[in-house]
């Protein structure tokens, strides 16, 4: 399939809501071609995270120079202690206009600022399908503090009561499933724009 304009597809949800396993999937199975924005962010690479692949990862100087040449789209200090992340519009300029269908994952204020500098985005939130299993997921991971663990929880209670601000709402019960219903989303979403 080729596209003829480019498009942004914005996916928040909590952290520990599955997103980033979700849309590891999406991106190999989705017979809509996508292209996966690396944002940027001050947080600390984890373990399995690479350079370049999953952020650039910047020093606190270099993400406030960047941010005061006007390069982000929208950067956002995500928790409300010191981690600031953003959309390079070096990321997405190029894309769009070779009409590539790009795929920001960001938090619902960078959501927010991305909808009103591009309204045609196409927003999905992805959600868990309940409190205890979002707290189940977070302890999980094995990679946070139980601060940063507590800290997380209280954030993704403010996120969930924005998720109607989003055109789809998809529950990551089930892996599968969540992988279909975006999929499904996205070669609806492409088929459309084929009429437009
Ligand atoms: P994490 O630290 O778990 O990778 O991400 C924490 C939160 O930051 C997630 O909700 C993620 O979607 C959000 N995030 C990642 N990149 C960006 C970005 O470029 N902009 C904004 N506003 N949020 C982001």
């Amino acid at each position: 399939m080729l596209a003829s304009q480019g498009k942004l597809i914005v996916v928040s949800g909590p952290s520990g809501a599955g997103k980033t396993s979700v849309m590891r999937r999406v991106y190999r199975e989705c017979r809509v071609p996508l292209v996966r924005c690396v944002s940027a962010t001050t947080r600390p690479p984890r373990p399995d995270e690479t350079e370049g692949v999953d952020y650039y990862f910047l020093t606190d100087d270099e993400f406030q120079l960047r941010r005061q040449r006007g390069e982000f789209v929208e950067c956002f200090q995500v928790f409300s202690y010191n981690y600031w992340y953003g959309t390079l519009w070096s990321e997405v300029t190029p894309g769009l206009s070779a009409g590539k269908w790009i795929v920001l994952e960001i938090d619902v204020q960078g959501a927010r600022e991305v909808v009103s500098k591009f309204a045609d985005a196409i927003t999905i939130f992805v959600r868990p399908s309940s409190r205890e299993e979002l707290q189940r997921r977070l302890r999980g991971r094995g990679t946070e503090t139980e601060e940063a663990v507590l800290r997380r929880l209280a954030r993704a209670d403010g996120e969930l009561a924005l998720a109607d601000r989003y055109k789809h709402q998809v529950i990551n019960d089930r892996l599968d499933q969540a992988v279909h219903d975006i999929c499904e989303i996205l070669t609806q979403e492409w088929e459309k724009s084929r009429h437009d």
